[in-house]
């Protein structure tokens, strides 16, 4: 089935000049970009970007431990890295585009590789450019760069590119 979905480069991916390496991947892939904007977020699009929920909290606290952290409060651990993310989207601009092409939202995933760069696999954008690892991010308090945002299911990607882009 042909989708569409949401990839942004986070404020990281800019500043290091990644921006054409990374549409190249996603292009090579047989992706195509059919929306495309350089922005700066703000408070509001990225407290309603992140969901905001214990679930989610949760879900990214797991991966604190997965990386090898110490944690027993999963969703303490995640609210705290939700906050300082919510603040690292917004520590430079974003280049913020619409994919489209067959089974395209497992396929940018893929592409874009796992949360922590440490275990991205390689081949993938964030196993082979990310510097980041989640292990040295927490020991900072802070969220891990890791380059990319990518819509994680149909229903991610829909209220995602309504978001973004809204009537553009
Ligand atoms: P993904 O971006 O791979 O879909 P999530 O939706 O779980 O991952 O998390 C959103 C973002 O929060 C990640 O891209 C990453 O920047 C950051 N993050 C997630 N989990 C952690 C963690 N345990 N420690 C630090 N940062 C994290």
């Amino acid at each position: 089935m042909i989708q569409q979905t949401l990839v942004v480069i986070k404020p990281d991916g800019v500043e290091r000049n990644l921006i054409g390496e990374i549409i190249k991947r996603y292009e090579d892939a047989g992706l195509k970009i059919v929306k495309l904007k350089m922005m700066q977020t703000n408070d509001s699009l990225m407290k309603q970007h992140y969901p905001h929920t214990d679930e989610y909290f949760e879900s990214i606290g797991k991966k604190s431990a997965a990386a090898g952290d110490n944690i027993t409060d999963f969703i303490a651990q995640g609210r705290k890295i939700v906050s300082s993310l919510v603040e690292y989207l917004q520590s430079g601009p974003v280049v913020a585009m619409v994919l489209e092409g067959e089974e395209a939202i497992p396929l940018v995933r893929k592409v874009t590789g796992y949360t922590d760069p440490a275990t991205a696999e390689k081949g993938t954008i964030r196993g082979d450019l990310g510097e980041d690892t989640i292990l040295k991010a927490n020991s900072e308090g802070r969220a891990v760069k890791n380059l990319i945002h990518a819509s994680g299911n149909l229903e991610e990607a829909t209220a995602e590119i309504k978001l973004w882009f809204g009537l553009i």
